[in-house]
């Protein structure tokens, strides 16, 4: 299988390559030529197994010039060695009405971590396959989460290295303590005088720096992102679905061939994705509802086939979803229309002015598969607070916003199938949000305060990844210059 531009050059790669090169040389993302089929038998035998092998059989279907073997080492170092804390990696909780996939068990205690777990491996593996003999130093700048998960993955993988600036007076108490205790031989973790826009913006002139690439260079050194837009950090979602459908085949919730829903809190349009790419490869999955908090552009694009960003931004108590460049939806335009010139265009558009119009009838093709709906804060607290009191179960912020969407279509739909919400972050990282959801009091108290309050209501326990923290020991406190950034990299990429 060999991977292509979204936007149509005529570069040709082997996955390995596509997860080394992270973009492709137009601006365009990495899509697999053609897409994979699988039979029903192929899906029957995955009940039986555990999700690292569900894992190993699905990627070796698009990662055609992996080895089994590879595929197989990847996966159990992503998942296995306690790194999650269920064997199931991703499980499912079934209910009356519809089914919870829940993607937050890894060391972080978010969704990011069912890709970001995997893609270091993957990367690792591509660089020993393709003989390239430099170390690859993974640039990150973060407003916290996608900082953290990146650590987690990256550390000691060999051939690698990671630098995360995040902003000094711009995350949470919890999120600095995840990052300043971050153990590893190949980390590093950097406070910036700055907002997260000073990170970023110094990441990015780094990474346009040809003169400081060439330095690198001599060093044996290259630089690369981790960012939802790599393939190698979406493919690993693909298994989720799977072993989702697998899950409720061996609990007899459905018989193979049904039909089931995926409903899917949304930001980057990289979850979701994965779940088309599972329909396309022949999973039976009826509808994909995209689910959005406030920053609901991807709903009026869904609606109305057109995407514009001009809009207004607002911070939700779903963070991880407030955005207005859905990268991700790039590949989806790709695979609808088969042309690759027309998303080229339409990403020029959105370049230029924000905007762009997909027409009556690509909007129908994809109408066919997704749907989509939002909801705002209040209706999101009350989502928490009803679910809790009816269920007895926690949903985060996000899964929340997912919940409520699940629900509505339900009922407008009359469905008959099995919906699954997908939920992708444990409430302990959005403990304040919840609660106040809950009605409880929070006036005064510390992260650490906040997460045993919410022990009391909740029938999980504290996540052993923040539970830690308390104790840790702190050993990242450098705080520098925005200015200083290159000189820190430089530093760093010099260390053996
Ligand atoms: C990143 C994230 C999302 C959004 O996922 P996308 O792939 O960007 O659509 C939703 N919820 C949480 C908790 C996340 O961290």
């Amino acid at each position: 299988m060999k991977y292509i531009s979204t936007r149509g050059n005529n570069q040709e790669m082997t996955s390995a390559e596509a997860i080394i090169a992270g973009l492709a040389n137009d601006g365009g993302l990495f899509v697999p030529d053609e897409i994979p089929q699988v039979s029903m038998e192929f899906i029957k035998q995955l009940a039986d197994l555990s999700y690292q092998e569900r894992a190993a059989s699905i990627l070796g279907r698009f990662l055609t010039d992996y080895t089994q073997e590879e595929l197989k080492g990847c996966v159990s170092r992503a998942y296995g060695d306690g790194k999650f804390d269920c064997e199931a990696v991703a499980p499912v909780t079934i209910f009356d009405k519809l089914s919870v996939l829940e993607l937050w068990h890894g060391p972080t205690s978010a969704f990011k971590d069912m890709a970001l777990q995997l893609l270091p491996q993957l990367l690792s593996t591509a660089l020993k396959k393709t003989g390239k003999k430099n170390t690859v130093l993974i640039l990150v700048a973060t407003s916290g989460d996608t900082g953290k998960a990146a650590l987690e993955g990256f550390k000691d993988v060999d051939q690698t290295k990671i630098i995360v600036f995040y902003p000094d007076n711009g995350v949470s108490r919890i999120q600095r303590l995840q990052m300043a205790t971050q153990q590893g031989g190949n980390v590093a973790v950097t406070a910036i005088k700055g907002n997260f826009d000073n990170a970023q913006s110094g990441v990015k002139a780094i990474f346009s720096d040809k003169a400081f690439a060439e330095k690198l260079d001599t060093m044996g050194v290259s630089l690369s992102s981790a960012n939802s837009i790599n393939w190698g950090r979406l493919v690993p979602q693909i298994v989720y679905y799977f072993s989702a459908y697998a899950d409720l085949l061996k609990a007899g919730r459905i018989s193979l061939g049904d039909k089931i829903s995926f409903t899917v809190p949304t930001g980057n349009f990289g979850d979701i994705l994965a779940g088309y790419y599972a329909m396309r490869m022949g999973l039976p999955v009826k509808k994909l509802i995209c689910a959005s908090n406030s920053n609901n552009v991807l709903t009026d694009f869904l609606n109305t086939g057109v995407y514009d960003r001009n809009r207004e931004f607002f911070k939700t108590i779903s963070p991880s979803m407030d955005i207005l460049i859905s990268s991700n939806l790039e590949r989806l335009l790709y695979h609808v229309t088969n042309d690759a010139a027309k998303v080229a265009g339409w990403m020029k558009e959105l370049a230029e002015t924000g905007r762009y119009d997909v027409g009556a009838e690509v909007l129908k093709d994809i109408q066919a598969v997704f749907s989509a709906d939002w909801s705002d804060d209040e209706v999101t607290s009350k989502t928490i607070n009803q679910v809790y009191n009816c269920k007895s179960y926690i949903p985060d912020t996000h899964t929340a916003v997912a919940w409520e969407a699940a629900r509505k279509h339900i009922i407008q739909s009359e469905n008959t199938e099995e919906m699954v919400v997908v939920s992708t972050a444990s409430p302990y990282k959005f403990n304040e949000s919840v609660l106040t959801a809950l009605g409880e009091s929070i006036d005064g108290m510390d992260e650490f305060q906040l997460l045993d309050k919410l022990a009391g209501v909740n029938s999980n326990p504290i996540p052993a990844g923040l539970e830690s923290l308390k104790n840790a020991q702190i050993i990242h406190s450098d705080v520098i210059e925005k200015d200083e950034m290159i000189k820190a990299v430089e530093t760093f990429a010099a260390c053996k």
